[in-house]
């Protein structure tokens, strides 16, 4: 049994689709079981139609009318037959937004989100699992929220892994016996039966989640590179394919903030020793990376680039020394904004560190910050990540940039800097 995933950019359009049934063909037969995001960038404009609704904006109804084109346009490329019943179901998955968008927005942001965001990955796999079908390849449409229990933390749903499993092992194997399975990623549901979301890109985790459960032979995330790179092709013009890589370097790497693999996807798979591929969608025969549980180091030096950083620099009010406790309460308002540190240095009298700038949760944790510290910021600067660097790389990627802040330890450098001018 092995699990595919196939990312939002893999089905952006009729073609993409097409282009899924052709790998899945070549894979048969094989019990497979098939986990799709949503199409395209319908994620982002879900976000922004909840938004508007929950800010009674009057631009709500327009944004929904253009998510239901775009899956239109899709739908009647796929499917000359208008009396295919995929036309109905996936209207139907949009009437869902319609009757949330009927009442004044009452409930909480968080669960409005996973409510709306939901429907992008249901109308989805609806569009997929029909078209499989319609070209011979027989599947069953799975709704994810039957089997991914999380608890009520809205946006970013916890796992109950106990249950989780059970559903899984009680109905998947049995029925992969003699059909393929088409679910959503990035969904799961309350003990209540509330949709929630497992976090932003979370289809991979939901891909590991599945394959964890049913203890599956591999993974396959297909994807517009060829497979784990050296560093994002969007900063570097000689990128090197990473052909094998261990779970631990994998889980750095995206811990540091590598994108090609949702963070979280690792640890499930490894657990079970479960191997991961990561390969091209355009060029399905080559490449691809194989994560497993190899000893072998990380074959090349790799670069993780993150743009946008704010460097908070924190120092108490009656500069006494930074003890244990001031760290702990640090923390926590760090937590509390549900701000990730992505890299930290502490002194005697001052601790730093530098996030995303997201805006306003940034702001909010400045100003409680401020309440009880001395606090500094700089902003505009770029956070690099070298593993297994040397000072050839230091040097290259240093050019024309200025060290604001510097850690390394045996495996990983961290480079906090401001870009020069000029
Ligand atoms: N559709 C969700 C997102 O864009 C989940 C995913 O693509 O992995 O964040
Ligand atoms: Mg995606």
């Amino acid at each position: 049994m092995q699990v595919f995933k196939f990312g939002g950019a893999s089905v952006k359009d009729a073609e993409g689709v097409v282009n899924l049934g052709r790998i899945v063909a070549a894979y048969q037969p094989s019990k497979l079981l098939i986990v799709v995001s949503a199409m395209g960038k319908t994620t982002n404009l879900l976000e922004q139609l909840t938004l508007s609704y929950f800010n009674k904006q009057d631009d709500t109804l327009g944004l929904l009318e253009q998510s239901k084109q775009y899956h239109a346009s899709i739908v009647r490329a796929l499917f000359t037959d208008t009396s295919h019943p995929v036309y109905n179901e996936v209207s139907n998955r949009f009437v869902e937004i319609e009757w949330i968008l009927e009442e004044a927005p009452a409930d909480p942001y968080d669960y409005l989100y996973d409510q709306i965001v939901s429907v992008g990955e249901l109308v989805s796999t609806t569009i997929v699992s029909h078209y499989l079908n319609h070209i011979g390849i027989a599947n069953k449409w799975l709704d994810a929220r039957d089997y991914i229990a999380t608890d009520n933390t809205h946006r970013e749903g916890k796992v109950d892994w106990h249950v989780t499993r059970e559903r899984v092992q009680r109905d998947l194997p049995q029925l992969l016996e003699n059909q393929l399975a088409v679910t959503q990623g990035f969904i799961g549901s309350t003990s209540e039966n509330f949709t929630t979301t497992l976090g932003r890109e979370g289809s991979d985790y939901s891909a590991a989640i599945f394959a964890a459960s049913l203890e599956a032979e591999s993974v396959t995330i297909w994807k517009d590179v060829p497979g784990v790179l050296n560093a994002d092709p969007k900063w570097f013009d000689e990128t090197q394919l990473i052909p094998e890589l261990s779970y631990l370097d994998a889980i750095e790497l995206t811990y540091y903030g590598a994108t090609v693999i949702h963070p979280k996807t690792i640890k499930p798979l490894q657990n079970k020793n479960i191997p991961l591929y990561v390969k091209s969608f355009i060029d399905i025969e080559n490449g691809g990376t194989q994560i497993c549980g190899t000893d072998g180091p990380l074959p090349v030096p790799s670069f993780i680039f993150k743009v946008n950083q704010v460097l908070i620099s924190i120092l108490p009010k009656d500069f006494s020394f930074i003890v244990e406790d001031n760290l702990s309460d640090i923390f926590s308002r760090f937590h509390q904004h549900k701000i990730k540190v992505n890299m930290m240095h502490n002194s005697a009298v001052n601790f730093s560190v530098s996030v995303d700038d997201t805006g306003d949760n940034v702001n909010m944790l400045l100003h409680d910050l401020k309440a009880r510290y001395e606090v500094q910021c700089q902003n505009g600067l770029e956070l690099i990540t070298i593993r297994h660097y040397n000072q050839e790389t230091i040097d290259r990627v240093l050019v024309n940039k200025a060290i604001i802040m510097e850690l390394k330890d045996r495996y990983t450098c961290q480079l906090l800097v401001r870009k020069l001018d000029g």
